[in-house]
């Protein structure tokens, strides 16, 4: 049933992740990388023969991808994290007019991890002292991670206190995505942790979304939106 695939632009497609995405579309029946893109390529002109685009690439080329999005009406799905307040701007306008699943980690795990530190916040009230530890490959660009700064937002919503919620940033060898979120109390510590072993857990969250963002009524969704949380 090839008709019926869903025919995807992958921006950043000669990056880590993009190569990942690659390789994880070809398993898979509804999905066809139908064009890539990465630095210097053509993004409009790619886009127009596809039904979504996916954009695993840098904070700057966000301008030009919202841009082709616009004039060809197609959704996005954005995994580019590190953007500057104007550059996130610009995603907000876009999805104005477009659906937009934007999120800064698309696997299952970090998703429940964000539910479930929104509700240990609420159990444990103001008196317990917050932190946040991410641990990430060398070659990583932004610091802290896109993950770490939802973390802390989530933590900020749920508490009253304004107290700052420190954010360590560890860069070492390999590793694809390290979380800790820890409360420290009076006489105890919880600590919630999670490990991706492989990009493949946000390769296949962000095909998830591209399929399941066709369609949508304009506006800028999350993770949680396409899981249902
Ligand atoms: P990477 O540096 O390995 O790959 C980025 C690719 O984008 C490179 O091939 C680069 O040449 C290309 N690129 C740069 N500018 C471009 C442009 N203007 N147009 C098209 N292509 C361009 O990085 P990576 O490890 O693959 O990560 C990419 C992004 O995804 C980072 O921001 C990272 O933090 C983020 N990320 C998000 C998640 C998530 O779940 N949301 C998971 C992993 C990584």
């Amino acid at each position: 049933m090839k008709e019926s695939r869903v025919r995807v632009l992958l921006v950043g497609s000669a990056g880590r992740m993009g190569k990942v995405i690659v390789d994880l579309a070809k398993r898979e029946p509804n999905i066809e990388i139908a064009a890539q893109c990465d630095l210097g390529d053509d993004v409009a002109a790619a886009m127009q023969n596809c039904d979504v685009a996916i954009d695993f690439s840098q904070p700057g080329a966000v301008e030009e991808i919202c841009r082709a999005a616009l004039q060809g009406r197609r959704p996005l799905v954005i995994g580019t994290t590190g953007h500057s307040p104007e550059q996130r701007r610009l995603i907000e306008e876009a999805a104005e007019s477009l659906p937009i699943v934007f999120a800064s980690n698309f696997s299952v795990g970090v998703n429940a991890l964000f539910a479930l530190t929104g509700k240990a916040v609420r159990i444990l009230g103001d008196e317990f002292d917050l932190e946040i530890i991410e641990t990430h490959h060398v070659m990583k660009k932004d610091a802290p991670s896109g993950t770490a700064k939802t973390l802390a937002e989530i933590l900020k919503h749920a508490r009253t206190s304004d107290k700052k919620i420190p954010i360590q940033s560890i860069r070492e060898g390999e590793v694809v995505g390290e979380h800790t979120v820890i409360f420290d109390g009076a006489g105890e510590r919880l600590e919630l942790v999670h490990r991706a072993r492989s990009r493949e857990t946000f390769a296949k969250g962000a095909l998830r979304a591209a399929e399941w963002v066709i369609g949508k009524p304009a506006g800028l969704y999350t993770m949680q939106d396409v899981l249902g949380l």
